[in-house]
């Protein structure tokens, strides 16, 4: 029930768990709302940049994203950093044509390839929002602790010009890494000491532990095999993290899986994200779990 759907996610033996949303456009941030997200744990980026024909300036970028925190009015927004290429492809961005794509040239390794036209503006836009809003910053498809140095060194250059200019920016903003590529969720310890956060995509790593093609409906029955290894690193990821401090939530699609759920919370994963329409299920099913 949508009124109940407001409250927060708490078992009858008081275990709390946050519901977020997962929003890729305006109209997704007014159902997260409307549906009770305590918060958004994957703004995908990448609307912004599809189904267009030229590049989105910084500008466009800055007036597209306030638009969506604005249906958001106070909450934590998780926003992930651009993740084009592999199958998502856009017109006005050269890709060259790759055996593998998904092994391929993606998100941030193509934000860098083109990193004045990519990466800069919408790190310039997230950057300049960050003191009006609750925002964190969340980087997609991270394989190495190289990878995660050179983007925070990225926002580190782009919020100095931005100071430079006098523009003010939030400069303790939170930022986290997925864990969609198996390195990662196999080693935290190599990256928990540089990040506020984790985020499991088990989309994406369900299809790279299982080296089966997310988008081939031929090879779909290895997905779910994944499970056992996905629930064996979140527990691992979250130990390593708690003890750090610092917090771990899931925004691939088992987020929603109800048959998990009462795992997840024993594990202590701290937030599920999942599409809005899902959430007042999803809460009302925590408030019935002891
Ligand atoms: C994932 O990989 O699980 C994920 C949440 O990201 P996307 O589905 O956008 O690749
Ligand atoms: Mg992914």
């Amino acid at each position: 029930n949508l009124e109940e759907s407001h409250l927060a996610a708490e078992t009858i033996s008081g275990k709390k768990i946050k519901v977020y949303a997962n929003i890729g456009d305006a109209k997704e941030a007014k159902e997260a709302q409307l549906r009770g997200a305590d918060g958004v744990g994957l703004l995908r980026t990448e609307f912004c940049f599809l189904d267009r024909a030229s590049l989105p300036t910084e500008e466009e970028q800055y007036e597209m994203y306030k638009a969506m925190l604005d249906e958001l009015p106070e909450k934590e927004v998780v926003i992930r950093l651009i993740d084009i290429g592999s199958d998502k492809k856009v017109s006005y961005i050269p890709m060259e044509d790759e055996e593998n794509p998904a092994l391929g040239i993606r998100a941030l390794r193509l934000g860098f390839k083109h990193y004045d036209s990519l990466l800069k503006p919408q790190i310039r836009a997230l950057l300049r929002l960050s003191t009006s809003y609750n925002i964190q910053l969340l980087f997609p498809m991270i394989a190495t602790p190289k990878d995660l140095q050179e983007i925070k060194n990225a926002i580190k250059k782009e919020s100095n010009d931005l100071k430079s200019e006098g523009i003010k920016i939030n400069e303790s903003i939170p930022m986290g890494i997925m864990v969609e590529i198996p390195n990662v969720a196999l080693l935290p310890e190599l990256f928990v000491d540089e990040v506020d956060f984790f985020s499991f995509g088990t989309n994406d790593l369900a299809q790279y532990m299982m080296a089966a093609d997310r988008t081939n409906a031929s090879v779909s029955d290895y997905i779910p095999e994944a499970i056992s290894g996905i629930l064996k690193m979140i527990e691992n990821v979250v130990g390593i993290a708690h003890n750090k401090g610092k917090w771990v939530g899931i925004c691939g699609g088992l987020a929603a899986d109800t048959s998990l759920t009462e795992a997840f919370i024993n594990m202590g994963v701290d937030e599920l994200s999942m599409p809005a329409s899902v959430i007042p299920k999803m809460k009302s099913f925590v408030r019935n779990l002891k």
